[in-house]
């Protein structure tokens, strides 16, 4: 296996959540709270039409440092606002729609301005279109790929349009499939099926980043891993890790 293009030169890790329903937003305050304990910052993909319903739980995420990611206006097929619809199936103009209005709530709610997307499901929902709908806006990244599908094994790249995209990461003993709450819990034959086995990966992981020096990153839905204390165990795991910000990155 080749060697990985670290652009720290030294072990980082980059934390992203998805905030993609109701019950995701009833965590964020719980979240945040953890967060501020462990004096983590991280990258929260947020949807536009949240934002506009719930600007004070963003702004305090903006204000205590975190970087918000635009993650679309509606997410296709968010069953509360677009439940028929996939990213990948819209148009260019509806892609260049949802990428905008986000864009917008974010700045005219939160007077915040993003510099990177994540497509809703991303993967096989991720369209190249994307990148020149990017371009336009002046964005700096992507991170709508997953790492065992991507150049480079989990390192950032430069794709096209002068996007860079920063790929979502894997673990150690599942390098094909995205290290998330869905692969690994709850999909029908999830790979771990446990949450006990789930913080135990993820803690094998780190150590294999900080051993290599690596860069990794992963997003977690936010309802998910704040069950059980799972996250604020994840988050003893990445002490002594650097942790980055994706603008940072870029
Ligand atoms: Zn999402």
């Amino acid at each position: 296996m080749g060697k990985q293009v670290n652009p720290f030169g030294e072990a980082a890790y980059g934390l992203t959540f998805d905030f993609d329903f109701e019950k995701d937003i009833d965590a964020f305050p719980v979240l945040l709270d953890l967060l501020k304990k462990y004096e983590i910052q991280a990258g929260l993909a947020v949807i536009g039409k949240f934002v506009e319903k719930y600007p004070d739980i963003h702004m305090r995420a903006i204000d205590e440092g975190h970087e918000l990611i635009n993650h679309s206006y509606t997410h296709p097929d968010n069953p509360h606002w677009a439940p028929d619809r996939f990213f990948n199936k819209l148009s260019y103009g509806e892609q260049k729609v949802e990428i905008e209005k986000a864009h917008e709530a974010c700045w005219k709610t939160l007077k915040y301005e993003c510099v990177g997307f994540r497509t809703p499901h991303y993967g096989n929902l991720h369209t190249e279109s994307v990148y020149q709908i990017l371009s336009g806006l002046g964005y700096k990244y992507s991170s709508s790929t997953a790492a065992c599908g991507y150049k480079g094994y989990a390192a950032p790249s430069m794709h096209s349009h002068g996007i860079m995209e920063i790929p979502t990461g894997c673990s150690v003993n599942f390098p094909l499939a995205i290290f998330d709450s869905w692969n690994m819990l709850r999909k029908e034959k999830p790979f771990l099926g446990d949450d006990d086995l789930f913080v135990e990966e993820f803690c094998k992981t780190i150590q294999l980043v900080k051993k290599y020096n690596l860069f990794l990153t992963h997003y977690f839905d936010p309802y998910d891993v704040v069950e059980n204390n799972k996250m604020e165990r994840m988050l003893k795991c990445l002490h002594g890790l650097k942790t980055v910000l994706y603008k940072d990155v870029v």
